[in-house]
């Protein structure tokens, strides 16, 4: 393995962009977590595994509603923007399932 060369450290693109509980921010670019580099990174980790990845999702909702509502009980997050932010991205894009139903009517009527 190589050792990181001292000027490796000007490339913040190298440090994951991990979320900051309970805020809920980005490490690295203190947006709102998933930016859109961890969204991008997910995609990639979670790319032959779509399930997975909404499972992963939802757990992750799940945590950050119960944080940001304990940190502010009276003026939390609304649910459907946490659920974009959260899940909303990571649907399946519904112009791409007619071609699939095509296909598989095609095959079924053989
Ligand atoms: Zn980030």
């Amino acid at each position: 393995m190589t050792r990181t060369a001292p000027e490796d450290r000007t490339t913040p693109q190298r440090r994951p962009h991990l979320p900051l509980r309970p805020l809920w921010l980005c490490r690295v670019c203190a947006g709102p977590w998933p930016c859109p580099v961890a969204r991008l990174n997910l995609r990639q980790e979670y790319a032959d595994d779509q399930i997975a990845l909404s499972i992963y999702l939802c757990t992750v909702l799940h945590d950050a509603a119960a944080d940001l509502y304990r940190l502010n009980p009276h003026d939390g997050p609304d649910p459907a923007a946490l659920f974009i932010r959260f899940l909303g991205w990571a649907a399946p894009v519904r112009g791409g399932s007619s071609g699939a139903g095509q296909a598989s009517r095609r095959a079924g009527s053989r």
